[in-house]
């Protein structure tokens, strides 16, 4: 059975998409990729940050740029100024543009939207036989992108869980130049809950209500939480919705579904490793993996999986993230210290997947020793796991 596919991309979001950009401007041995994505349109559903720490292919692109940040509690605050690795916003909307653009432009990946596949069917000896709307696919390999399965309490150490308004306010009550990370002010005792605040102008702001904790919420649990801090931040300012964005994000020790014995298939994305356990962020780490991912296709091998983290950032983000769920009531206070004690360029390569050990030894001594070694006796070290780094 030849194979009409080398490769098929199950969801066309942003993993899938920056591994079938990628493919597309050269596709090595890969020439011959599907992309089956479930919407039957994109829309700006989300807005990815980072920190700017080099030259990359989305710097045209990214709309809002920042160089101070602000981590706040009820009791005392930390800013972060960061000039030399601005924290930035790359739209939704803008990395589909670019995206869809980049695939029409060659020949070599075709991009299905509104196909929704469900399972997958048993594996040949020389691929697979899909049945698709667009009829029988032989596909040589695949990579999946689609969520495993919907979020549960008990299928990771916490979830983050946020819902998020633009709004546009009829005067100027933001203050553009200063990203609120973490307003714990408004949380509710005993949970790890803060807002977060992207000022997009003086009268315009993303203003996200965002959780921690070991139940996933959805938008209608953080609906009247997320009311209250919008009222709070708008100042009295008469004000429209101008989107909503929502998600659940996995922190540490996820559950994914079994990826079966093949090597030939390989999951991938937000549900399959592209998460860091200490921030739920993914959007760096899954280009990093479909640059790597591309390179390793290009030349014949089959797709690989997101690289793990070295050993120590593993048992570092599992800590920290065990202390979160145990002691909640202290995660504004850590966060605070983490922002005030570690200096900017250190605590940003720790965020950014980039810590040196004198950056992780900053990161050990801005906290409270006490408190990490207790809950470190009780749990102890976990054996790495997953593909290492390369
Ligand atoms: C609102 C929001 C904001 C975020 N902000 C940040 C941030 O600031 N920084 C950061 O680093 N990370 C952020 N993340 C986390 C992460 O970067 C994103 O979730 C990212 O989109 C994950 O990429 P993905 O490809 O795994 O999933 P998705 O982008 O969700 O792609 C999965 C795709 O699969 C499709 N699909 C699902 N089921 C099927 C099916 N049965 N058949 C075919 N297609 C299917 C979906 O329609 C979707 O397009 C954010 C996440 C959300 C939800």
């Amino acid at each position: 059975m030849p194979a009409d596919v080398d490769l098929l991309i199950l969801g066309g979001g942003c993993a899938g998409l920056s591994l079938a950009m990628r493919l597309a401007e050269n596709p090595g041995a890969c020439r011959r990729v599907v992309v089956l994505e479930a919407r039957e349109r994109y829309e700006n559903d989300r807005s990815w940050c980072f920190w700017q720490d080099r030259p990359d292919r989305f710097d045209t692109l990214v709309t809002y740029r920042w160089n101070h940040l602000a981590v706040r509690s009820s009791r005392s605050s930390a800013s972060l100024r960061c000039a030399a690795t601005p924290y930035q916003l790359l739209e939704a909307a803008v990395f589909y543009d670019h995206a869809q653009q980049v695939i029409r432009a060659h020949n070599g990946v075709q991009l299905h939207l509104g196909v929704t596949l469900s399972g997958l069917p048993p594996e040949q000896p020389d691929g697979w036989r899909i049945e698709t709307p667009l009829g029988t696919l032989r596909a040589a390999r695949i990579v999946d992108t689609r969520p495993a399965r919907r979020p549960v309490k008990g299928d990771a150490l916490l979830w983050q869980s946020f819902l998020g308004h633009e709004v546009l306010c009829d005067r100027s009550v933001f203050d553009p130049g200063c990203v609120e990370l973490m307003d714990f002010a408004d949380g509710r005792p005993g949970t790890v809950e803060f807002t977060y605040v992207l000022p997009l102008a003086a009268d315009r702001a993303l203003v996200e209500t965002t959780v921690f904790d070991p139940q996933p919420y959805g938008p209608a649990d953080l609906a009247a939480r997320q009311h209250s801090a919008v009222l709070k931040r708008v100042r009295g300012a008469a004000h429209s919705l101008v989107r909503t964005e929502n998600g659940i994000l996995p922190m540490g020790d996820l559950k994914t579904a079994p990826d079966g014995s093949s090597s030939r298939y390989c999951a991938a994305g937000l549900h399959s490793g592209a998460a860091r356990p200490a921030t739920g962020y993914a959007f760096q780490r899954i280009q990093r993996w479909a640059e790597a991912c591309a390179a390793t296709l290009r030349l014949g091998g089959n797709p690989i999986p997101h690289a793990s983290d070295p050993w120590l950032t593993q048992q570092m983000d599992r800590l920290f993230l065990q202390v979160l769920a145990a002691e909640p009531e202290r995660a504004a206070d850590l966060f605070v210290r983490l922002f005030a004690r570690v200096p900017a360029p250190r605590l940003i390569r720790f965020l950014s997947d980039k810590a040196t050990l004198a950056d992780r030894a900053s990161v050990v001594a801005a906290l409270p020793p006490a408190l990490f070694l207790r809950h470190l006796l009780r749990t102890g070290f976990r054996p790495a796991t997953g593909r290492a780094h390369p």
